[in-house]
């Protein structure tokens, strides 16, 4: 581990590296890079003055008449990128505007650091634990040949859509199959393995890999819960890691959050809980062990539910998930038991350091730093406002009754898109997000998401209508 740039300088000389590559994250969520040969690397560019790009070229950024953008590179990121055939370090970096060297306010890293800055602020926590499980697809890169809606498509025929061979042949796992019979239903482990040692490799605690509920494809890894910036980079790097792993063998990964129908979807469900001095405050004799302020948190996690999805489950995709009968969460409520609601409270470990909360609304397609920034907001709000989060539901909601009672989340990327229109001054406190970014966002999504769905028409809809 690195923490000075000349930490950074002898690693690239013990490492014979050759190439550097850097890399930041833009307004959406992808991860983007450029690389610079060791030879014009140096430590002053990259951690004093800036390595400029055209912020114009990046979604979200800047407009053309001021593009010019820098880098500045955060010594602790550095690491051997084993993606690349040649030894290159990788950094990551935070964005600056150029001239003033002011922190650029649509950074979302910069947005997390200053979440986590102003939690500090007042006084509630000194630090925010985030354990995300980020599920993904495995499939062949055949899949893209194939078609899932094609007429007469449903629970029993998925042929050719996956990658555990002819159909016919016996230990193929069915719809919903995947929670977690051993190979050879299990195709994938030596692959998911393969997966965990690079992880391991770049520093990331791993700390269990599995195949998920959803039929031959879908799996999981977890890493060890970590601060919120850094889990932000370990979800980026992780993300990295998985697709580039299955290319090797000729797959692709896709976190894309629905991509079979009546399946399940992938999710990243978040685990979250806050610190002071060493000390765990979500543990308490409250409600499954939980304390007053970690109730306040969840208060606040679903007074904003509809306006955190615009983050947490940012793509039109991520609405195809967030149905009934799937365990991703339809209704705002919070249970110990229940995988149904939105907030689960884990009973397995009854230590308070393991009391924490898992929100299960967002999925893999969102932007972590964002996403991670706005739910601790929304929790802070929670406990600066003494947000009661009501009754804990017991029962099955996903049961028909339930869902009648229950109030359920906003079932469209447009519809939670308004929601965040009106409902942001959470995410303002401290200056933590602009109302420039959010506007920002909200109208490339409502261009280059909502639209360029809504205004297609749907391959099924030629099932459907084509005929009629
Ligand atoms: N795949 C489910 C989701 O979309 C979660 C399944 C699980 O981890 N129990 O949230
Ligand atoms: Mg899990
Ligand atoms: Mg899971
Ligand atoms: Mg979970």
């Amino acid at each position: 581990g690195c923490k000075t740039p000349q930490d950074v300088m002898a690693a690239i000389s013990e490492h014979g590296i050759e190439m550097v590559d850097i890399k930041f994250t833009d307004l959406f969520g992808q991860w983007q890079h450029f690389s610079i040969p060791v030879e014009h690397f140096d430590a002053e560019s990259a951690f004093e003055e800036g390595l400029g790009f055209d912020g114009s070229s990046i979604r979200g950024f800047k407009t053309i008449e001021s593009s010019d953008m820098n880098l500045l590179a955060d010594p602790t990121t550095a690491l051997i990128d084993t993606m690349c055939a040649v030894p290159t370090l990788s950094l990551v970096c935070n964005v600056y505007e150029p001239i003033t060297n002011e922190p650029f306010s649509r950074d979302p890293r910069y947005v997390a650091q200053r979440a986590v800055e102003y939690m500090k602020s007042t006084g509630i926590a000194d630090t925010v634990y985030m354990g995300p499980e980020a599920e993904f697809f495995i499939f062949d890169e055949v899949y893209y040949h194939t078609n899932q809606f094609s007429a007469g498509y449903g629970v029993d025929s998925g042929e050719g859509i996956w990658n555990s061979g002819a159909p016919g042949l016996g230990h193929q796992i069915g719809y919903k199959g995947g929670y977690f019979p051993v190979a050879p239903y299990d195709t994938l482990q030596d692959l998911r393995t393969e997966m965990v040692r690079e992880m391991l490799n770049a520093g990331i605690e791993v700390e269990v890999h599995h195949h998920e509920v959803a039929t031959a494809g879908q799996c999981e890894i977890d890493m060890r819960f970590a601060p919120l910036v850094q889990m932000a980079d370990q979800v980026q790097l992780y993300k990295y890691i998985v697709k580039n792993v299955a290319k090797r063998h000729g797959k692709t990964a896709t976190f894309m959050p629905k991509p079979l129908f009546q399946d399940n979807g992938s999710g990243m469900h978040t685990h979250q809980s806050l610190w002071k001095n060493g000390e765990p405050l979500f543990a308490g004799d409250g409600y499954a062990g939980l304390s007053q302020l970690a109730l306040w948190y969840i208060g606040g996690l679903l007074k904003h539910i509809n306006s955190l999805l615009a983050f947490a489950a940012p793509t039109t995709n991520s609405y195809r998930r967030l149905v009934p009968g799937y365990e991703a969460p339809v209704v705002i409520a919070y249970s110990a038991r229940n995988r149904s609601a939105a907030c689960r409270i884990p009973v397995y470990s009854q230590s308070p350091k393991a009391k924490r909360i898992e929100f299960r609304c967002p999925d893999p397609a969102a932007n972590p730093y964002l996403a991670f920034a706005a739910m601790l907001m929304a929790g802070l709000d929670g406990i600066k406002n003494q947000i009661d989060p009501g009754d804990p539901a017991e029962i099955d909601l996903f049961e028909e009754d339930a869902l009648k009672r229950v109030p359920m989340v906003k079932g469209s990327l447009g519809e939670v898109l308004t929601e965040l229109e009106k409902d942001h001054e959470f995410l303002l406190e401290g200056g933590v997000f602009t109302e420039d970014l959010i506007e920002t966002y909200i109208s490339h999504k409502r261009v280059a998401d909502v639209d360029a769905v809504r205004l297609r028409p749907h391959p099924h809809e030629f099932v459907m209508y084509y005929g009629i």
